[in-house]
C-alpha cells in the first residue's frame, strides 16, 4: 500500500525542481523591484503631464479674466492673435504664453461662452464639454487610451462674473508611449532574467549533483547484494557533497565490516557448537544402543554428556559477555571505579584460590587512582587476564602483578612464567575462539573467547591491552586505563 503511494507520485527530477526554484525566486524578486521602479517612474510622468495641463490652464485663464463681459470669438482672438489688435495687450509676456500653449501639440484646448457656446476649439475634443463651478481635472476614457482633461470657469477680473468655460485635454500620447515602451522593456527583461536564472540553476545543479547519480547506481547494487566490494567514486571537491561522499563510503566500509563479523560470529559459534553437540549425540545414541542395560556405560555417558552441556553453558554465558562488552561505550558512561581497591582484591582473592601459586603485587602508586570503568568490568578483565595465566603456567607457579601510573593512564601488568606465545599466535590471541592449541586450551575448559571479551572492555573504555611474550619464558599482559582526574565531576 505504502509502496504503491510512493510509486505513484511523479519522478521529478532535483535539477529541474532547483532549475525552478532558481527561476522563480529571480521571477519574484526581478517582478518586485521592476514593479516599483516602473510604477515610480511612470507616476513621475504623470505628475509631470497634469502639471503641464494646469500650467497650461492657468497661463490660459489668466489671459481671459481680463475680459470685462462675456467671452466672444473677437474678444478671444484679440487674445490668441494680438498683431492685429493691441488695445488689450499692455506687454508682450503675456501674449507668449497663450500662443505657445494653443499651439502646443499635445494639449487641445477649447474655449466656451457662459451659454456652453464654442468658441474657440485648438482641435477635436474627445470629451464633451461640462460647466463646472469650479476647477477640476480629471481621467476620461479616450479613443485609444485615457486622457487628462481640466475644465474651470473663468470669472472676469473685474465683474467677477462667469465670462466663460475653459476645457483643456490632455492626450497623454507621449506618457502613453513611454509607458507602453517601458512596459515592454520590463516584461522582455523579466523573460530574459527568468530564463537565463532556470538555464543557470539547471547547469549548476546539473554540475554540482553530478555525483548523485554514482551514489545512487552504488545504492542500488549494494541494496541488491550488500557483499559488493563497490564505493562510490570520490570527487576532487571541497564541498557536502564530497563530504556526504566520504562518509558515505565510511559507512558502507563499516557496514561491509558488521556483515563480515557477523557472518564469521555465526559460522565461528556454529563450529564451536558442532563438537559438544556431536559428543551428547554420540553418547545418546550408544545409550540407546547398549547404555540401558549396562550401568557402567550409562555412567560414563552421563558424566561425558554433563561436561559437554557445562561446556555449552559456559560457551553460552561468555558469548553474552562478549555481545555485552562490545556495548559498554553505550550502556556504562561516567562509571567511575578506584583501581587500587580491585587490583588488591583480585589479587587477594587468586592468591586464596590458588595456594600452591606464588602471588606478588608490586604496587607502585601511593594515592587513588580513579577510572572511568565500571568495577566488575574492571575486575572481569583481570580475571581473565589472572585465570589465563594460572591456566597457561607449567613449572614455575609464579604469578606477579604490577600497578603504576603514567601521565594521564594506569598501567596493571599480569605476568606469569609460563609456556608463552609465539610471536605469530600472540598476534591473534585477541581474536574471537583463537586457541593456540586447540585440544589442550579445550582440555583446560578454554573457549578462546576469554581475552576476545578483555580486549573488548578495555577498549570500550578507551583503554589498550597488550601482550609481550615469548615461548617458554612466560607472557606479560598490560592494561592501561584513562584516569580521571577529579572524580567528583
Ligand atoms: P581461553 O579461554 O582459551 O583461554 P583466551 O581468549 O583467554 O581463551 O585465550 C586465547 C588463547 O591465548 C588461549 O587459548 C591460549 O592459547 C593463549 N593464552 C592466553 N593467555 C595465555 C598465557 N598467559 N600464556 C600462554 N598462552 C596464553
Amino acid at each position: 500500500m505504502e509502496n504503491q503511494k510512493k510509486k505513484s507520485k511523479r519522478f521529478v527530477s532535483l535539477r529541474l525542481k532547483w532549475a525552478f526554484g532558481t527561476a522563480l525566486g529571480s521571477l519574484i524578486i526581478f517582478f518586485i523591484v521592476t514593479l516599483a521602479m516602473f510604477t515610480s517612474f511612470t507616476q513621475n510622468l504623470f505628475r509631470q503631464e497634469r502639471s503641464l495641463l494646469n500650467q497650461g490652464m492657468t497661463n490660459i485663464s489668466q489671459q481671459l479674466v481680463k475680459n470685462n463681459g462675456p467671452l466672444t470669438r473677437r474678444s478671444i482672438d484679440r487674445v490668441v492673435d494680438p498683431e492685429n489688435d493691441h488695445s488689450l495687450v499692455s506687454g508682450a509676456d503675456y501674449r507668449r504664453p497663450v500662443i505657445k500653449e494653443l499651439s502646443d501639440g499635445h494639449l487641445i484646448v477649447n474655449i466656451y461662452n457662459p451659454q456652453g457656446k464654442n468658441l474657440l476649439s485648438t482641435g477635436k475634443a474627445d470629451v464633451k464639454q461640462s460647466l463646472v463651478n469650479e476647477r477640476q481635472v480629471q481621467l476620461y476614457r479616450g479613443t485609444n487610451h485615457r486622457i487628462l482633461v481640466g475644465h474651470m470657469p473663468i470669472y472676469s477680473e473685474k465683474s467677477r462674473q462667469v465670462i466663460g468655460y475653459l476645457q483643456v485635454e490632455n492626450n497623454l500620447n507621449s506618457y502613453t508611449q513611454s509607458y507602453s515602451q517601458l512596459r515592454l522593456v520590463c516584461i522582455m527583461a523579466l523573460c530574459l532574467v527568468v530564463l537565463a536564472s532556470g538555464l543557470l540553476g539547471y547547469f549548476l545543479s546539473y554540475f554540482l549533483l553530478r555525483p548523485m547519480s554514482d551514489i545512487h547506481d552504488t545504492v542500488k547494487v549494494i541494496s541488491k547484494d550488500p557483499t559488493k566490494e563497490i564505493r562510490v567514486p570520490t570527487i576532487n571537491r571541497n564541498d557536502e557533497m564530497s563530504e556526504l561522499i566520504d562518509m558515505f563510503n565510511e559507512m558502507l566500509d563499516r557496514m561491509q565490516r558488521y556483515i563480515d563479523q557477523q557472518s564469521q560470529f555465526v559460522s565461528d559459534v556454529s563450529h564451536e557448537l558442532r563438537t559438544p553437540v556431536a559428543i551428547i549425540q554420540g553418547h545418546l545414541e550408544m545409550l540407546q544402543r547398549w547404555g540401558k542395560d549396562d550401568p557402567q556405560v550409562l555412567d560414563d555417558s552421563l558424566n561425558a554428556s554433563l561436561v559437554e552441556t557445562k561446556r555449552m553453558k559456559n560457551l553460552v554465558q561468555e558469548m553474552l559477555e562478549l555481545s555485552r562488552a562490545e556495548q559498554v561505550e553505550i550502556n556504562f558512561r561516567n562509571q567511575h571505579t578506584v583501581v587500587n581497591d580491585v587490583v588488591h582484591q583480585v589479587f587477594n582473592n587468586f592468591k586464596m584460590l590458588y595456594p600452591e601459586f606464588t602471588f606478588t603485587l608490586d604496587d607502585d602508586v601511593d594515592e587513588k587512582i580513579t577510572a572511568n570503568i565500571y568495577r566488575d568490568h574492571l575486575e572481569q578483565v583481570l580475571v581473565i587476564l589472572c585465570d589465563n595465566a594460572v591456566k597457561y603456567s607449567n613449572d614455575r607457579k609464579e604469578i606477579h602483578l604490577t600497578l603504576s601510573r603514567g601521565m594521564n593512564t594506569v598501567e596493571i601488568g599480569v605476568q606469569d612464567f609460563g609456556e608463552g606465545i609465539a610471536p605469530e599466535d600472540a598476534k591473534r590471541v585477541f581474536d574471537r575462539f583463537y586457541r593456540v592449541d586447540k585440544a589442550r586450551s579445550r582440555k583446560k575448559g578454554g573457549n578462546g573467547l576469554g581475552l576476545s571479551i578483555a580486549q573488548r572492555l578495555v577498549e570500550g573504555y578507551h583503554g589498550q591491552i597488550s601482550l609481550e611474550s615469548s615461548l617458554g619464558a612466560g607472557s606479560l599482559f598490560k592494561v592501561v586505563l584513562p584516569i580521571i582526574d577529579d572524580p567528583e565531576e
